[in-house]
């Protein structure tokens, strides 16, 4: 049995004073989501802060990207370490929008993923095909790629401590949100990928789905018997919404 996971990715948002009122929101309402586990990402310069606001509260920390690299001269770059030294259990790797906007390739994204699982946090790895790759049927062989380059620089024993979220890029911030039906296919892909190498990984990791996820259609998309919580940008930054994802998932 696998325990559902909803993470929100708070991305370019937040104040030191919208981070205290929007964990509060959280923290209030925590008590109706069940089994669900509830993680939150904020910018990483709000971990500390965030960190010691969730304090007793059983809602979990995560960062929204680590460096490739241990140390040394990378400017601007935030390792595995720091995040974890600063209380994280999550970090989210591979994001379409730093596939996409920040241009980093599989490699780059598998390295972040090594890091990660080095620096004991548990990645939560993002895959995803755009409209087109879509549209040109081309969705499993993107996911097959993106996948691939972690588990040939990982190993399958990589996603024992793992978790990978399904976030097609067309669904993300558009509000398109995928149909039951196609989330599960893509995520039932992604099990059976790691099942040819691994039967008891593949059974144990969860899978999340993101993309336009919203109170309104978490429950239909959680009902899936391969999706096994969700990864929430927009939602995620009001709590009445995020709890309620959350709560659809027990
Ligand atoms: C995301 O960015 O991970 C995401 C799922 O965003 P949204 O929920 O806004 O589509």
């Amino acid at each position: 049995m696998r325990q559902p996971l909803v993470a929100g990715n708070w991305k370019l948002n937040g104040s030191l004073e919208s981070v205290s009122a929007l964990l509060a929101g959280i923290a209030a309402q925590i008590s109706t989501v069940g089994a669900t586990e509830v993680a939150v990402c904020p910018p990483s310069v709000y971990l500390q802060h965030a960190g010691q606001l969730l304090q007793d509260t059983g809602i979990v920390l995560g960062a929204q990207d680590c460096s490739d690299q241990d140390q040394g001269a990378y400017t601007g770059e935030v390792s595995a370490a720091m995040i974890r030294e600063f209380g994280c259990t999550y970090v989210i790797v591979g994001h379409s929008e730093r596939r996409h906007i920040y241009g980093e390739s599989d490699a780059l994204v598998a390295a972040k993923f090594a890091q990660a699982r080095e620096n004991a946090l548990v990645p939560i790895l993002c895959v995803g095909e755009t409209l087109d790759e879509r549209e040109n049927g081309q969705t499993e062989a993107v996911i097959a790629r993106q996948l691939d380059a972690v588990l040939a620089s990982s190993g399958v024993e990589g996603f024992g401590k793992a978790v990978i979220a399904y976030e097609p890029v067309w669904a993300i911030g558009t509000g398109k949100t995928a149909t039951p039906g196609q989330a599960q296919q893509v995520h039932a892909f992604v099990r059976d990928r790691l099942r040819r190498q691994d039967e008891g990984i593949a059974g144990g990791i969860r899978i999340l789905y993101g993309g336009s996820m919203k109170p309104e259609n978490a429950g239909a998309l959680l009902q899936e018997n391969d999706i096994d919580g969700g990864l929430i940008g927009g939602a995620s930054l009001k709590a009445e919404d995020f709890v309620a994802i959350a709560a659809s998932g027990t």
